[in-house]
């Protein structure tokens, strides 16, 4: 990419745009530059309609909705999980759109921690999200094991990245299972799930990962690496709204496991009604469901998938990639007397969906920026994550963003805040 700051340069990359048009397809505020789409993803106008839809069909068919209508709900999330499949790559079979990320980690560690003789410990990392380590410590409790003893968290050297070979050096022969994510949710490193679950399985470990901050802005292959499991939310990337329903996939290898957590919507769709006491599983990743579908949760996903199948995740990312590519380029230009870090890995192989800009004073400069109709996101303790989206965001987004970063710097004008977050950050 050329090292050209100027504006006509934002729109030339925005001309040479193929997903440009997607960008109509989405509700923007008018002259608001939302930052933000990897924390809670907009809403489009398809995804809006899939809501109504749904809405109309309980309106006009009551309980029969289950079985009539455009979408029957009893085989919604089944439809969903088919159109969710190839942002994962994965059979459907393998993927269900259900419960929620840290509701889908309990089911996954309570069907796959199996702790036997010395083999006891969850391997984990100490940068996870803190809700994934809530789930597996609490897990270990109630298996009767200390959390403190039993949960391995591998270190970063830096505070915002890890090494996969220090991940691979903690497998030791002690630990059952391994949860790690796909996206580090600060930084935005990738991390080599191909690798790191190759290295799980010769030791004899299950290993999953939570996709959070990669489904829908990075392409996956779960079914061609192996991965025993993974989950993630449905609200970041995918655009699926503010709790939407989430998503698990189980290697069809582990098929015909009783699920950790069971629950009647696990059954086999053809036995559920039978209303026996005797549970019968669903044969694939269906039976990782617990109760009742969230229809109205789950609805928006409906159309907001159908702008991923038109898009293709390829062009999502390789647009992804540019953004985060220009960005970085104008923030080493434009911001380098700020004292800004990048922590985000320049390498596109190990880079996500967003960048992650570390700086002393950036609760504040996140304020400033939202005064400034900016919307990023602050990350304890000192972080600014930016996620130029490549079906809603320009290149002039992106410009724009770095033109007003600069001017709250110069200006110091983020110093009329106080460095300290909000409730929600
Ligand atoms: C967003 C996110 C979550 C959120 O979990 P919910 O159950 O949807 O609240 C969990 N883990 C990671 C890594 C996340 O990024």
């Amino acid at each position: 990419m050329k090292r050209d700051t100027t504006v006509s340069q934002a729109r030339e990359l925005d001309e040479q745009d193929t997903l440009k048009k997607l960008r109509a397809e989405f509700y923007l505020q008018p002259d608001v530059i939302y930052m933000d789409g990897n924390s809670l993803g907009l809403l489009s106008k398809r995804a809006e309609q899939s809501l109504l839809s749904l809405l109309d069909s309980w309106k006009k068919h009551g309980i029969d909705g289950w079985m009539k209508g455009e979408q029957p709900w009893f085989y919604f999330s089944d439809r969903l999980s088919e159109m969710c499949a190839p942002l994962v790559g994965a059979d459907k079979k393998e993927v269900m759109i259900t419960g929620s990320t840290t509701s889908n980690l309990h089911q996954l560690v309570a069907s796959f921690y199996h702790p036997k003789g010395a083999r006891t410990k969850i391997l984990a990392d100490e940068l996870n999200f803190p809700s994934d380590i809530y789930a597996i410590s609490s897990q270990l409790s109630l298996h009767g094991y200390d959390p403190k003893e039993h949960m391995v968290l591998v270190k970063s050297n830096d505070g915002n990245t890890l090494n996969e070979a220090d991940i691979i050096e903690a497998m030791k022969e002690d630990v059952a299972l391994i949860v790690l994510p796909s996206v580090l949710y600060r930084s935005g490193q990738i991390l080599n799930i191909k690798e790191l679950t190759e290295a799980a399985h010769e030791r004899n470990i299950l290993i999953g990962f939570d996709l959070c901050h990669s489904i829908g802005s990075v392409p996956h292959e779960l079914s061609d690496w192996d991965v025993d499991f993974a989950f993630w939310c449905n609200y970041k990337h995918l655009n699926g709204g503010p709790g939407a329903v989430g998503g698990l996939y189980v290697n069809q290898k582990h098929f015909g496991q009783k699920p950790g957590l069971a629950g009647w919507f696990g059954s086999d769709k053809e036995k559920q009604f039978d209303l026996s006491i005797q549970m019968t599983p669903a044969s694939n990743a269906g039976a990782y469901q617990i109760g009742t579908p969230n229809i109205l949760s789950a609805a928006p996903l409906y159309g907001s998938l159908e702008i991923f199948a038109e898009a293709g995740i390829d062009a999502i990312r390789e647009k992804s990639l540019k953004l985060t590519d220009y960005m970085t380029l104008l923030i080493e230009e434009e911001l380098s007397d700020y004292q800004f870090a990048i922590a985000s890995p320049m390498e596109h192989e190990r880079r996500g969906g967003h960048i992650y800009l570390v700086h002393e004073e950036a609760a504040r400069i996140c304020k400033a920026l939202k005064e400034h109709q900016v919307i990023p996101d602050f990350r304890s303790p000192n972080g600014i994550r930016l996620a130029p989206v490549a079906l809603y965001n320009s290149f002039l987004d992106v410009w724009k963003t770095v033109q007003i970063l600069k001017k709250i710097m110069k200006e110091e004008s983020y110093k009329k805040y106080e460095n300290k977050r909000e409730v929600i950050a």
